[in-house]
């Protein structure tokens, strides 16, 4: 059957893999689906002297295998029903999403983590069963910070009794 698109509005299938998006609200700026993504479609931008990062989506690089969608432990990304990317402007097709990282509990630095990140860990510990108040003092450490207090642990776990 002869169809009138482009004149006529035509809806994808139900299946269909179309263009990614990314929800800025849900989206805690974690990277999996940078690490995941096999042609390098979304990237995980830091700049620490800033204390941002950018999670940068390009539909251009995009082959619709929906594994951003598999890894997202948010739900952020999704793929869309969306199919129609033709445009004469590169910038189009770029989603950013920008996030705060989070600074170090110990020396005031900004993290590889963002505060997101953090929200979303100290909301996934059970009650009860760790002192969350004392949890949430020490969170987060940059890795100068972990390296120090894991030596420091270290040498008192060592130390004999005369
Ligand atoms: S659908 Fe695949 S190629 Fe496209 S952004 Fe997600 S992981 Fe990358
Ligand atoms: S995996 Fe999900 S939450 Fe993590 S950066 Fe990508 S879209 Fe955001």
């Amino acid at each position: 059957m002869t169809k009138a698109y482009p004149f006529e509005p035509e809806e994808a299938p139900p299946e269909y893999r179309g263009i990614p998006r990314i929800d800025p609200v849900l989206c805690i700026g974690c990277g999996a689906c940078a690490n995941a993504c096999p042609p390098n479609a979304i990237l995980r931008i830091d700049d620490p002297e800033n204390g941002t990062r950018r999670i940068v989506l390009d539909v251009g690089r995009c082959i619709r295998c929906a594994r951003c969608e598999e890894v997202c432990p948010t739900g952020a990304v999704r793929l869309t029903a969306e199919f129609e990317a033709a445009t004469d402007d590169r910038n189009d097709h770029v989603e950013i999403v920008e996030l705060r990282l989070a600074r170090c509990r110990g020396c005031g630095k900004y993290t590889c983590y963002t505060e997101r990140q953090v929200e979303k860990v100290l909301s996934l510990i059970p009650r009860g069963i760790l002192d969350f108040d004392r949890v949430r003092e020490k969170l987060p450490l940059c890795s100068e910070c972990k390296l120090k207090l894991t030596v420091l642990n270290a040498t008192k776990f060592g130390e004999v009794e005369p």
